[in-house]
């Protein structure tokens, strides 16, 4: 079997060659990059499994980096993970806004880097796995949480909710990859165009409503402080 490749774009020497070490020791391949533009350079010969992306970077920053793969001339949907200072909330919401998958804080362990990898790899073969049949039938099942993406329905234990087209796209946004966190930007852009929605306050307005029609359910939607929002997919009805 093929080892995992992950590529690491750390500019300063001690973190890449710690990581590399305990990435290499848990049996992945790897390959280091010192700047975004080496970086671009790799994803341009190899392919990668999973990148590691410091945001801080000289040059060309992580952020040019994770936009550059997500629409730019290295178009690319490998999974990023980027490396953020701690507290800086405002670098993590802009890098999901660019389309990285997730985020680990500056210091961070080698076995939650390794956890965090795994878990990311793991939703993105999930991902893959259920897209083609979610597009071929337009339906979303996760356990007692059924949704018609053709005819705007979604049933909770056989009931249908009474949702606004609004609440609709939401639910179905996150629960469409469940996991993984949206930023309010990235929600506004995915529905906009059916209601007036381009404030980050009036998606916590529309989530707001959501969960409360969901009653029981509402723990579904998990709100990531700072960040946005994330459907549970290990939610588990507590009683
Ligand atoms: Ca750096």
């Amino acid at each position: 079997m093929l080892k995992t490749h992950i590529l690491i774009v750390e500019d300063e020497a001690d973190i890449q060659q710690l990581v590399s070490y305990n990435l290499i020791r848990a049996g992945f391949n790897v390959t280091c990059a010192d700047s975004g533009e080496e970086a671009i350079a790799c994803l341009g010969r190899e392919k990668f499994d999973c990148v590691l992306l410091d945001l801080m970077l000289p040059g060309m920053s992580g952020l040019e980096v994770c936009a550059a793969m997500r629409n730019g001339k290295a178009d690319n949907q490998t999974p990023i993970i980027m490396l953020t200072a701690k507290g800086e909330e405002s670098d993590i919401v802009a890098g999901l806004d660019c389309g990285a998958d997730d985020y680990i804080t500056k210091p961070f362990s080698p076995k939650v880097l390794i956890a965090r990898i795994k878990s990311v790899l793991r939703r993105f073969f999930e991902d893959n796995k259920h897209k083609a049949e979610r597009t071929e039938k337009g339906r979303i099942v996760i356990n007692s949480l059924e949704i018609d993406l053709g005819r705007h329905e979604i049933r909770l234990e056989g009931n249908l909710l009474q949702l606004t087209m609004t609440e609709f796209e939401i639910l179905a946004l996150l629960a469409e990859k469940p996991g993984w966190v949206f930023t309010r930007q990235q929600i506004i852009d995915a529905v906009r165009g059916y209601e007036f929605l381009v404030t980050p306050r009036a998606i916590d307005v529309q989530v707001f409503g959501l969960r409360k029609k969901m009653g029981w359910a509402y723990g579904m939607i998990e709100t990531v402080r700072g960040l946005g929002y994330r459907f549970k997919s290990d939610w588990i009805r507590e009683n």
